[in-house]
């Protein structure tokens, strides 16, 4: 059995045409069923629906071959364990360094004042600001980050931004870009190894299709 781990939303959404590439197909949407466990067309490949941040942990400890997480996701994680052989170029949006808007953020790096910093995203915030040599108190969050700043808990937030659609939302900009963000296929290690013969395949139906996808843009 091979088993695929991926979240629900747009990670599940974007992945669907290159497991179409592969020749699978999912029997349910993860929205239409509460099955955490959903079968495909191909009798020896099942799909788990996890939670985003816990695909790398799925993988890394062989309870599923294959995963689709967000290289957010992989840098907090650390990626023990995991074989990344491709970027798949789907979920892309950057990590940012937002604050409300009129708050004096380079006027705050300059004269060196300690700042609070909300985020899910700690290990990255944290690597972010030691290179700039900016002091920070990190506050850790699970989600709705964009709060933090209007009810005084952090000066900024450090998540992840695409349209900006809920930043502006809430009365805030973005000041930092960190990084850009892309979700990459993982594989576990020994199931590499010891189900080459299914594997392989799959992952050049991946790749060449993302490839083709880039050619086009
Ligand atoms: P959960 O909502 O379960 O707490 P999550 O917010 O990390 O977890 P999603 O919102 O489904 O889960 O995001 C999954 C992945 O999609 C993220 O890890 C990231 O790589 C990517 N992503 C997150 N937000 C955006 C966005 N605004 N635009 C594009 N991709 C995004
Ligand atoms: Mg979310």
């Amino acid at each position: 059995m091979i088993t695929i781990a991926l979240s629900k939303g747009r990670i599940f959404e974007e992945t669907l045409p290159l497991l179409a590439a592969a020749g699978i197909v999912p029997a349910e949407a993860p929205e239409s069923t509460r099955k955490l466990i959903i079968g495909t067309n191909q009798p020896d490949v099942q799909l788990i629906i996890v939670r985003a941040s816990d695909v790398p942990t799925y993988v890394q400890y062989g309870a599923a071959d294959l995963g689709v997480a967000g290289k957010d996701v992989l840098l907090e994680h650390g990626g023990q364990g995991l074989y990344q052989p491709l970027d798949l170029e789907i979920a892309k949006c950057a990590l940012m360094v937002a604050t409300q808007n009129g708050f004096d953020y380079e006027g705050a790096v300059k004269q060196g004042a300690r700042m609070r910093i909300a985020t899910k995203y700690t290990e990255q915030a944290k690597e972010h600001f030691a290179a700039k040599g900016v002091h920070v108190d990190l506050i850790k969050l699970y989600g709705s980050m964009e709060l933090a700043p209007l009810v005084g808990l952090a000066d900024a937030i450090v998540d992840l931004v695409s349209t900006g659609g809920t930043l502006k939302a809430n009365n805030l900009v973005a000041v930092e870009h960190i990084r850009d963000i892309s979700s990459r296929l993982v594989v576990n290690q020994s199931s590499l190894k010891l189900k080459h013969e299914r594997l392989q395949p799959m992952i050049d139906a991946f790749a060449t299709t993302v490839a083709a996808r880039l050619a086009k843009v």
